[in-house]
């Protein structure tokens, strides 16, 4: 169900083709308190009242956060990174399934999110959008995969010189680019034959070209596969991309060279991998 770069792509892409041009009419919240104290919504709920009477001028994402601009100084981003389904509906009389947040339109249509995990749905003023998490986050000067300027020299200058180890380069705050979860790292390093502590500094040429070639693949793959399992699209579509390397790997062999799967608590977290294939040298 999470929502990561190739997942915040599609949906701002396929709510790109319906909202603009439309006026928010009403915005409904619920069961918002826990939300709300655990900072994954506005604290102050007269933001989504804000969103009201503002016409959608476009949508677009960037990393793994989606930004609705309306043309009355108002931005919704969307951030269900960990989980969330984010629905467009036609007539608002389809819209009754569980929500945290509903965007009424006054043609009719709707749109809800809902969070299952930790994500979040802000409303922000242009005033206060550079300084909202998501957007500096996402929205910034660091790389982005999906981007022209993203090329195998961008990227080794990115990691060139980099002494920490991969996930640290990749995945986090410090990261080189924006959209890489814990998730489509292991998958990404996995394709790539790399172990998770190897240090980017140290990489050949060769091992950079395919963690490079790893990092476009993967995302080329889940966009072109309506995202990763689990994940269902603002239509309702489930996502078609099962995961090479990760939690679904649990138990089973690694299906190049047959060798059981291990899982290592690395960086924060676990890392599923081949301990054959991402030798560590
Ligand atoms: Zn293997």
């Amino acid at each position: 169900m999470s929502v990561e770069l190739p997942e915040a792509s599609i949906i701002a892409k396929q709510l790109g083709e319906v909202l603009p041009g439309k006026r928010v009419s009403a915005c409904h919240v619920r069961d918002y308190e826990r939300m709300q104290r655990i900072g994954f919504m506005n604290k102050d709920l007269s933001y989504y009242d804000r969103l009201n009477g503002g016409v959608v001028e476009g949508v677009v994402s960037r990393g793994n956060t989606v930004h609705v601009k309306l043309d009355n100084a108002m931005n919704l981003l969307i951030g269900p990174e960990y989980g969330g389904r984010v629905l467009y509906h036609e007539g608002a009389g389809t819209a009754q399934e569980k929500y945290h947040l509903k965007v009424d339109f006054a043609d009719g249509s709707a749109l809800t999110v809902r969070l299952t995990s930790m994500g979040v749905i802000s409303a922000v003023d242009d005033d206060g959008l550079e300084a909202s998490y998501l957007y500096g986050r996402d929205f910034s000067e660091k790389a982005s995969p999906v981007e022209p300027d993203f090329t195998f020299e961008r990227f080794t200058e990115l990691i060139s010189g980099k002494t920490r180890q991969l996930k640290q380069v990749l995945v986090g705050k410090d990261a080189v680019m924006v959209g890489m979860s814990n998730s489509a790292f292991q998958d990404v390093i996995y394709r790539a034959g790399l172990h998770p502590k190897r240090r980017a500094s140290d990489l050949s040429i060769e091992e950079g070209e395919a963690l490079y070639a790893a990092i476009r693949a993967l995302i080329d793959e889940r966009l072109r596969l309506g995202g990763k399992e689990g994940f269902v699209d603002t239509h309702g579509a489930e996502g078609r991309y099962t995961p090479k390397m990760g939690p679904n790997m649990k138990d089973k062999d690694c299906p190049r060279c047959g060798t059981p799967i291990q899982r290592i608590s690395h960086g924060g977290g676990q890392v599923y991998l081949c301990p054959e294939c991402q030798r560590h040298p």
